[in-house]
């Protein structure tokens, strides 16, 4: 397939890995390119060494085009920045934040800038500060999330009508089949988290991904929506936090009950209880831990089949 997107990036197959904090680093950025699609080494956790150090990781195990994924409200992001110029990355994914302030910088530098936004809005903003494609996120999506909670399916065509340049369909994709729907939608790629926090390369922690695996329908929910809405994996820390908003708690009593490093602590050091455990919705279908190059052969063949399928029940 040759499309906006594939050839954009110079990749095979329209699969974009989402850059996600402590999950997504070089081991798993390298394997989802070598694989065909486009691999993200997620910097939102990253100290600026250990960007560096992702960076050029990456570079050894993969000769093929990657991208690092830079939320806009990380605090050194200058250094981030500095670090993504100096290494020549060639592909940078911004998200949370305004796209107007950097984008020119990494355009400056010869940098392909796509921007992911939650609605129609942030799409127009995006596409006028010069970004060269957009990633639609849906409700569906683990982690950060739009306060509209408009689902992929109602989000990527009012997106379509909104702006020009290619978008890429996030939130509930997690199987060819569901890549074809959202191709069928309009979107030219697709951006996939959950499934590849169950892959091997993936840093996520052991526990965590066990315990994704034992999720059905109903076991996430967008949470902390006065702060950041974010969707989490229900455990003890998302009780805790229904509970305090159920007796109306303020901004900063959810702030002093989320505290520092709560994501570090469920997703990357195992603890399921009280840590923060990112996710999206799709996660309830999702039933295995593979290597990232059996996930994409999977999507693959799962979306060719469901192709041949749909062709055969043509009206
Ligand atoms: P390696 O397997 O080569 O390195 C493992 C390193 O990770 C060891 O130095 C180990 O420290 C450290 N480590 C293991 N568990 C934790 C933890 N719970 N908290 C902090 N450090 C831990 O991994 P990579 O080459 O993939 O990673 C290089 C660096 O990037 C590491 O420091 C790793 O922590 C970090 N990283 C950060 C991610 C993020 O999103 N911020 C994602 C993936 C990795 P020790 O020697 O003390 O056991
Ligand atoms: P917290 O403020 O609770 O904790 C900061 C965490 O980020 C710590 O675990 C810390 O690691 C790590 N970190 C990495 N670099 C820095 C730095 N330069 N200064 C301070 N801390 C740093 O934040 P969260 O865990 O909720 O979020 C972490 C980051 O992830 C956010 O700053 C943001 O950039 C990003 N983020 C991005 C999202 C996205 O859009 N994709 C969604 C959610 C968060 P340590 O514990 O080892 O000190």
């Amino acid at each position: 397939m040759q499309n906006r997107i594939t050839k954009l990036f110079n990749i095979r197959y329209p699969i974009i890995q989402a850059g996600m904090i402590w999950c997504s680093g070089w081991q798993l950025a390298s394997e989802v390119s070598n694989a065909g699609g486009l691999g993200i080494i997620g910097a939102g956790s990253m100290y600026p060494d250990i960007l560096k150090e992702h960076i050029k990781k990456c570079k050894l195990a993969t000769s093929l085009p990657f991208a690092v994924n830079l939320p806009l409200l990380y605090p050194d992001i200058h250094l981030h920045i500095n670090t993504i110029i100096e290494e020549g990355v060639k592909i940078v994914f911004t998200s949370a934040g305004n796209p107007t302030i950097y984008t020119p910088l990494l355009k400056e530098n010869g940098i392909t800038v796509v921007h992911v936004v939650s609605n129609e809005k942030f799409a127009k903003k995006a596409e006028a500060s010069g970004v060269d494609a957009i990633v639609g996120e849906g409700f569906e999506a683990g982690g950060h999330n739009g306060r509209e909670e408009t689902t992929t399916l109602c989000l990527i065509p009012q997106l379509l009508n909104a702006v020009q340049i290619p978008v890429i369909a996030a939130g509930g994709i997690g199987s060819g089949r569901t890549m074809l729907a959202a191709l069928s939608l309009g979107a030219e790629g697709v951006q996939i988290g959950s499934r590849f926090v169950l892959s091997e390369e993936s840093s996520a922690h052991q526990n965590f991904k066990d315990i994704i695996l034992l999720s059905t329908d109903g076991s996430t929910e967008l949470s902390l929506k006065q702060l950041t809405p974010v969707r989490l994996l229900k455990n003890g820390f998302f009780n805790q936090v229904k509970q305090a908003e159920d007796l109306c708690a303020t901004k900063e009593e959810l702030k002093a009950l989320l505290g520092r490093g709560r994501a570090k602590r469920g997703m990357f050091e195992g603890d399921v209880n009280e840590g923060e455990l990112e996710i999206g919705q799709i996660s309830g279908y999702l039933k295995s831990i593979k290597p990232a190059k059996e996930i994409i052969n999977e999507i693959v063949n799962d979306y060719n089949s469901a192709l041949n399928e749909l062709n055969q029940q043509r009206l």
